[in-house]
This record gives C-alpha cells, structure tokens and sequence, in this order.
C-alpha cells in the first residue's frame, strides 16, 4: 500500500492557522492603533481648547477689572490687550486684536500675517475650531471673541483713533507642537506594533508546531501499520484533550482490528487444515489403490472411501460457509411457531439407531407442549449438534437424557450425558471455531458444530452454555425466548 505525501498538507494547515491568527491579531493591533491616535488627538484638542479659553479669559479679565501685570497700562485698553498679547505670545499664541478696522497682530512676522488672512472670517464666540494657515503645515486652533470696552477710557486714551466700544481679540495657537507629539506617538506605536505583530508570529508557528505534533507522531505511527504488522498504536498526549481522545479512540479501534485480523488468519489456517484432512485420505487412498492391479471390490471400497470423504469435506464446507454468511449478517431466521417438545422427538428418533448401536441409552422425560417463536431447521441443527456430541463423547452403557422445560417465559433445553466430560481449561473454549479438546478422539467432527449453536441461540436472542465434569458427564443448556402461549402471541409481550 503506498501513501499519498502528506506532508505538504499538514504545513499547509500551520500555515493557516498561524496566517489567520496573524491576520486577527494584525487587524486587532491596527484598529488599537487608531484607536489610539484618535484618542491622543481628541486629549490634545481638549487641552489645546481649554489653554485657548484660558487665554481669552485673561484678556477679558483684564480689560473688565483692570487687572493684568503692568499697573501703568490700567486706564489704557489698548495698552492693556497689547500687554497681554504679549504674554500670548510668550505662551506660544498668535494674537490678533481688531477694531475699527484695523488690526493689530502679535508676534510679528510672516506668520502673524498669514494667520490674519486666515482669521478674516472669525466669528466671536464660535467654538475653537481649527484653521489652515500658510506655513504652517499643522494649522492653527483658532477662537475669537468680542470684548467690551468702557467707550470714556477707549476715547480719551487712544486720542479719538480707537473711538469703538469692542474689541476683537482673536487667538491662534499653532498646532505643530501637537502634531509632532502625534507623530512621535505614532512612531512608538507602530514600531512597537511590529515587534509585537512579529512575536505573535514567530510564537504561533512555534505553538502550532508544538500542538500538531501529536498529529505528526500519529500520521507516522499510522504509516507504520500493515497488515503483518498491527502493532503500532497511536501516542497518547496524556493530557486529556481532543487528541489524546482521539488516540485512545483510534488505539481501541486498531485492538479491534487486530483482534479480529488475527481470528481471521487463525480460522483460515484452522480451515485449510480441516479441508486437507480429507483431500490427504482420499489421495492416499487413490495412490495406495492404483499401485497394483485391484479387484472390481477394492475399487468399490475406494469409492466409498472417496464418497465418505466428500461427504466430511460437504459438510465441513457447508459449516464453513453457514458462519461466514452469519458473520456478514446475509442470513436471516424464518420464526414461526416451533413445538419444540416435537422438534426433540424428531430429534432422538434420527440418533436412536446410533444410540442403539453404541450401547448408549437416549431418554427424554414427557414434557408440556412447549412452542416458541424461531427458525425450526436452525432449531432442529442446534438440538442435533448437541445430541450427536453427547451420543459420540458418551462411552457404551452411558446415557444421554435431552430435557425440555419452560423458564422465566423462555424455553430451556437441556442435554445431558454420563460421557468422558470437558475439563475446565477446555470448557471455557469449547465455543470457539475449530477448537476441538481431543483431536483423535473427535476424528470424524470439524469443531464447527458447537460454534453453529452457539450462533444459533444467539441469533434467536438466547444463550448457550455448558457445564461439565471429567470423566462424569456433560450438560448443555440452552434457553430460547419469544415462548407462544395457547393464544399464539409471545409471553411477555403485549
Ligand atoms: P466437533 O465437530 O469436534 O464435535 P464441536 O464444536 O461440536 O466440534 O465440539 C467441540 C469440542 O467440544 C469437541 O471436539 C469435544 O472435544 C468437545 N465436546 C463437545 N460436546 C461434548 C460432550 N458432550 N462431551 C465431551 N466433550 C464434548
């Protein structure tokens, strides 16, 4: 038998598994990641708003209340907010203050200007929202308030240039500082990510590779049986798991077959032996007759020979094929109502005459009419079987007695005889195909027959069973179920 290379399958199957954990931990990383980035994002807005609002809150505080650092600037506005533009700008902030169309803006330079033009449509008291401002690739968070000014202090001190109420005072912080934590942020992560994407790798093949192991040292263990050889059994992890209950279960299914390869060679040896027992007399027969020239009589008597010969290989061919056919199951019973108290009278009148013949006495005590429900031919082959063990292991002036009773809604058949008896070692295989106790003794039989009862009862749902005592005697019970009362249904059945 040649087996197709597997080998390439069970990578296969590790490559799998470890590409599709792979994939679900990659996946899992990826969206970890960005969930991350998104939350680092959303943290850094937040406090990136609150600083803003912070800062407008300084503005209008000190315009309202006078407050602020310089008391020299207190009665002047202007000076005020340019005061604490200032401070924005120490803080990182660009500072636009607008009124009356003119703007003035803090730090200044290039991008002061840019952000001007990109707060030119900064609506007071919109939420912080962020700006694109040219140079400034991370753009710019950006909120706008109005602020109210005592119009007296706004007049006088600006000398009747500024003479508006309200202030706009924009404030944009540049997000680039931000941006730049994001991105170092991202460039932790991701590197950790494939350090970590790269262990789960390398650790599945490891595992994988660890738990098809069992599966490898079971495929090579399978390799290895034959059927010459049916030793070889699957390992056993011991760890309980599905494998190992695989293994086991294999394991018991291989007993099986083994045993059952086994009593198969056992039974073809057994009965190639059997059928060369005959083929060898009547060859023998036929040279020793053909070595001379012989009477018309001889010839007759190595017919007759030959006849009995065919006789013994028919009937041993017969029982060989019975138990093959009751093995596959192909026969099955024709049950009908068997009287079975008629069936052991048919019984003793075929043995009488060999009874008769060898001294033996054959007696069967008056029993009630006893029917069961069975296959009478099958019926009647167990009884005989039975009977012509007892008459042919019974020595003249032994006796052999075939009773019949009714038990526990089954029929008990029992055959007795005062004959050489089975020891025990031998009682307990007498059963078993081909097994004979004493092969020059039981010359003429195949050790088939009781292996036929014992199918025979099994097959009507009873038992067989023997019971015995060297040099005393031997009784075989057998009980048959399905009993039919006067009413023709079964006992025990509704
Ligand atoms: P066989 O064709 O040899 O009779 P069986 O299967 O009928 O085969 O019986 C198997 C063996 O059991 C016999 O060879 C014999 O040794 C033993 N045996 C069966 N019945 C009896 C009996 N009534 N008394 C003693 N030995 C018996």
């Amino acid at each position: 038998m040649s087996f197709a290379p597997i080998k390439g399958r069970r990578r296969g199957l590790r490559t799998r598994i470890v590409l599709y954990t792979s994939a679900v931990i990659g996946v899992t990383l990826a969206a970890a990641f960005l969930w991350s980035v998104y939350n680092l994002r959303m943290v850094l807005q937040d406090r990136n708003d609150a600083f803003l609002r912070h800062e407008l809150d300084e503005f209008s505080g000190a315009l309202s209340d006078g407050r602020g650092d310089s008391h020299e600037h207190q009665d002047d506005p202007l000076e005020l907010l340019r005061h604490e533009a200032a401070a924005g700008v120490d803080a990182g902030l660009l500072v636009l203050l607008k009124h009356d169309g003119l703007t003035e803006g803090f730090p200044e330079g290039a991008a002061v200007r840019s952000f001007e033009q990109a707060a030119e449509t900064a609506e007071p008291d919109a939420a912080p929202h962020t700006v694109a401002v040219a140079g400034i690739a991370a753009g710019v968070r950006m909120v706008c308030v109005e602020i109210a000014v005592p119009s007296e202090k706004s007049s006088e001190k600006s000398g009747g240039k500024t003479g508006g109420k309200n202030w706009t005072v924009i404030l944009g912080l540049p997000l680039t500082e931000s941006e730049q934590t994001v991105a170092s942020f991202n460039t932790r992560l991701a590197a950790g990510s494939a350090l970590f994407l790269a262990a789960a790798v390398l650790g599945g093949l490891f595992l994988t590779r660890q738990a098809l192991q069992p599966v490898a040292d079971s495929i090579a263990a399978a390799r290895r049986l034959n059927p010459a050889d049916l030793t070889a059994r699957l390992p056993r992890t011991e760890a309980g798991d599905e494998l190992d209950l695989l293994a086991v279960t294999v394991n018991d299914l291989l007993d099986r077959v083994a045993r059952n390869h086994e009593q198969v060679v056992q039974f073809t040896a057994d009965a190639s032996h059997e059928l060369r027992g005959p083929l060898s007399a009547m060859q023998a027969a036929i040279e020793v007759t053909l070595q001379q020239p012989r009477s018309n009589s001889d010839y007759q008597d190595l017919l007759a020979t030959m006849g009995e010969q065919c006789h013994r290989l028919a009937d041993l061919v017969n029982d060989l094929l019975l138990l093959a056919k009751a093995d596959a199951g192909q026969i099955e019973l024709q049950r009908a109502p068997v009287d079975l108290a008629d069936l052991v009278a048919e019984v003793v009148e075929t043995y009488r005459p060999l009874a008769e013949e060898q001294d033996v006495s054959l007696e069967t005590p008056a029993s009630d009419r006893l029917v069961c429900l069975g296959d009478r031919m099958r019926l009647l082959q167990l009884t005989m079987n039975l009977v012509d063990n007892a008459v042919k292991f019974t020595p003249r002036g032994g006796k052999v007695c075939i009773k019949l009773a009714a038990r526990d809604a089954a029929a008990c058949l029992t055959v007795e005889d005062t004959g050489i008896g089975i020891a025990a070692d031998h009682l307990s295989r007498i059963f078993e195909r081909f097994y004979q106790v004493d092969e020059s003794r039981s010359a003429d039989g195949t050790g088939l027959g009781l292996s036929i009862c014992r199918w025979v009862a099994t097959a009507h749902g009873g038992t067989i069973e023997a019971a015995s005592e060297p040099g005393r005697g031997t009784s075989f019970r057998v009980m048959i179920p399905n009993v039919v009362d006067e009413l023709g249904s079964v006992a025990g059945q509704q």
